[in-house]
């Protein structure tokens, strides 16, 4: 029994030192094994070890030479980023989704569209196990070291079960826990803002910041918060969408009036275009044509440079309704930035982030408008990444 628990002590007092020096390298990378031992505190015999087994994993590489006063010239050591891959899963809709094979460098090796006609969240699993399942039989020269998914937020798939079958048995289990059997690898399942914000931060317009609110404006707005490089996962709940910025404004679907959704939101926009649009018609005889009325968000920001009334009224509404919402958050918040995103539209957070650049908020911080797309399924690889390396 202490044989056994002892074993169990060795084995995680190394899978902690295997962390610290991949963290090391993921932070500070390249670096030479005396910066190593330096910085995790390790003796130069136990990063030998640990290093010696991850260059035999093919998870790191010697690269180039750095010059020592004494003569020396000690190798430097990276992570294998092209090597490294994860599985990246994001949920779009309850019957749509996107897997991809990306590698540490962020870029999509291979990526599957994957979209049912039937609403049964269960189906969808089954068919990402089939996509997730093609892709680590292809990658076996890759190292696939974990499987993120991103979820949208009003999708809660955690608890969903799907049909899994063994060469024992057929029975209905939870998706992550399958994924976790099958391959013997850690599987992350996050919020869709929370992966946006991720990804802006490891390979887009964030890089620089350490500290940042990230805004999703899509059909209804949600945030995520960044504090020292990483994502707030508990203690922040990201409903920014419900904060009252007009007293006597639009009822909500949360029941309450003039929530920041109601100005910013998608959904509200199209609503308040489509209610404009009913009233144009009404003089008319064809109320059909409503039907065939298809409005975006982004056609709004068009129609605003175009000079439509309507259109630049909403665009002004929603900016000052944006500044209302973001000087009650900022208050409280120390970062050095705000980051307006969006899954949804191209032109609606760029257009917002310029607007909001005149008029100036209480807190001078840095408004940036993040561009990269597919974020959702970038920020899902990087929490694989981020779980692989012991990040919490
Ligand atoms: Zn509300």
């Amino acid at each position: 029994m202490l044989r056994k628990s002892s074993a169990k002590g060795t084995a995680e007092l190394r899978r902690q030192n295997r962390d610290a020096i991949l963290q090391a390298l993921w932070s500070n990378g390249p670096l030479s094994r005396t910066d190593l031992s330096d910085i995790t505190g390790l003796s130069p015999a136990s990063i030998t070890n640990i290093v010696d087994q991850l260059l035999g994993e093919h998870l790191l590489l010697e690269s180039g030479e750095v010059k020592s006063h004494v003569g020396r010239k000690p190798i430097l050591l990276d992570l294998n980023r092209q090597n490294i891959m994860s599985i990246a899963i994001d949920v779009t809709a309850p019957n749509e989704a996107t897997v991809a094979l990306i590698n540490l460098h962020y870029e999509p090796l291979r990526t599957v569209e994957i979209e049912i006609e039937e609403y049964q969240i269960s189906s969808l699993l089954e068919k990402i196990m089939v996509a997730v399942h093609g892709f680590m039989r292809d990658a076996h020269k890759h190292c696939v070291v974990g499987v993120g998914i991103t979820v949208p937020e009003d999708l809660d798939i955690s608890k969903a079960k799907m049909l899994f079958s063994t060469s024992l048995s057929s029975e209905r289990i939870e998706f992550a826990e399958a994924l976790r059997y099958q391959y013997r690898i850690p599987v992350r399942m996050e919020r869709k803002v929370n992966g946006m914000a991720l990804a802006e931060l490891d390979t887009g317009v964030c890089k620089e910041l350490n500290s940042f609110l990230y805004l999703n404006l899509a059909k209804t707005v949600d945030a995520s918060l960044v504090l020292q490089r990483k994502v707030v996962l508990q203690g922040f709940t990201g409903d920014i969408g419900h904060i009252e910025v007009a007293s006597q404004g639009v009822a909500c679907r949360c029941g309450r009036r003039g929530c920041l959704d109601t100005l910013v939101g998608g959904w509200a926009i199209m609503h308040r275009v489509l209610a404009d649009k009913l009233l144009e018609l009404a003089d008319k005889a064809d109320p059909l044509l409503l039907l065939s009325t298809h409005v975006s968000v982004d056609d709004v920001v068009q129609q605003a440079r175009c000079g439509d009334e309507l259109a630049q009224h909403i665009c002004e509404d929603a900016v000052s309704a944006l500044r209302k919402a973001l000087d009650a958050v900022l208050a409280l918040l120390q970062v050095e930035g705000v980051v307006l995103g969006s899954d949804a539209y191209r032109l609606w957070p760029r257009a917002l982030s310029e607007l909001l650049q005149g008029k100036s908020l209480r807190k001078p911080v840095e408004v940036l408008s993040g561009g990269l797309a597919s974020s959702a399924l970038l920020g899902a690889a990087g929490f694989a990444f981020r779980t692989w390396i012991g990040e919490k």
